[in-house]
């Protein structure tokens, strides 16, 4: 029997140890049930990268951008790759960007100039951002805010925060992201977020190659750990695996509007 459909909102497939097979990887995802996957950029050259993979593989798609741990080492011409690249079919996110201040690679004024010109870009462009906030949830939710109001579609990926911090996010419409860190023993705090985020607004990531969850964690993580959150998720939920499968696909098709780009 085929497993349910999922999809692997956030991953790095070309990262790490996980770059060095990704065919094998994304083989094993597809026997695992995840159909589709997101391949998330952080600066120009993998923006680049993930582009070009996910070009002509079925059920691969591409975000690109300049991440807050990456604009320290921006050259000319880079920001300019990043615009031309998110009009390629294959690219359904502007992401991850977003504020960090737990490596705070960046001064705050700086994240936030390119923070801002994401923003920006994901509206021209009419596509959802993915977000990447670490320790910054008040500064991110002031500058959102400015935006919310005009059309802006975005997922907070690989939420590790608490119940209290998916708002305003959520009034806004945002989707929350959920990755390994779910089934974490420590996550206590984590599942109550999950448990008060609307099934309508949840997603679910591997953001491999990190994160790989319980029972594979200290592994190098790939999509076909995906299957682990889900039932996490569907446990939080108090569904089935096969219900929580069915709606956070349908979730991630209707974010990403995965039916009308090939
Ligand atoms: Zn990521």
């Amino acid at each position: 029997m085929k497993p349910p459909a999922l999809v692997d909102t956030h991953n790095h497939l070309l990262f790490g140890a996980l770059g060095e097979d990704p065919e094998g990887a994304w083989r094993r995802a597809r026997l695992a049930g995840v159909t589709r996957a997101l391949l998330i950029a952080v600066d120009a050259s993998s923006s680049r990268q993930t582009v070009d993979f996910a070009a002509g593989r079925e059920g691969l798609f591409a975000s690109v951008a300049i991440d807050p741990n990456s604009i320290h080492d921006v050259a000319e011409g880079d920001w300019e790759q990043v615009v031309a690249l998110a009009q390629d079919e294959k690219v359904v996110a502007i992401g991850e960007t977003g504020l960090d201040l737990y490596w705070k690679k960046s001064p705050l004024d700086l994240q936030l100039a390119w923070f801002e010109k994401h923003v920006e870009l994901a509206l021209v462009r009419d596509l959802p951002l993915v977000l990447h906030i670490r320790d910054a949830f008040p500064e991110a939710r002031d500058l959102l805010s400015r935006y919310a109001g005009r059309g802006l579609r975005a997922v907070l990926h690989c939420f590790g925060g608490q119940a209290e911090d998916i708002h305003p996010f959520v009034e806004w419409g945002f989707m929350v992201s959920f990755a390994g860190n779910l089934t974490y023993p420590s996550a206590g705090a984590l599942r109550e977020a999950a448990r008060a985020t609307p099934l309508a607004q949840c997603l679910i990531e591997t953001d491999a190659p990190w994160l790989a969850p319980v029972p594979q964690r200290g592994k190098t993580n790939e999509p076909a750990f995906l299957v682990h959150t889900a039932r996490e998720l569907a446990e939080i939920k108090q569904l089935d695996y096969e219900q929580l499968a069915e709606v956070t696909t349908a979730n991630a098709c209707r974010f990403f509007r995965f039916e009308s780009s090939r």
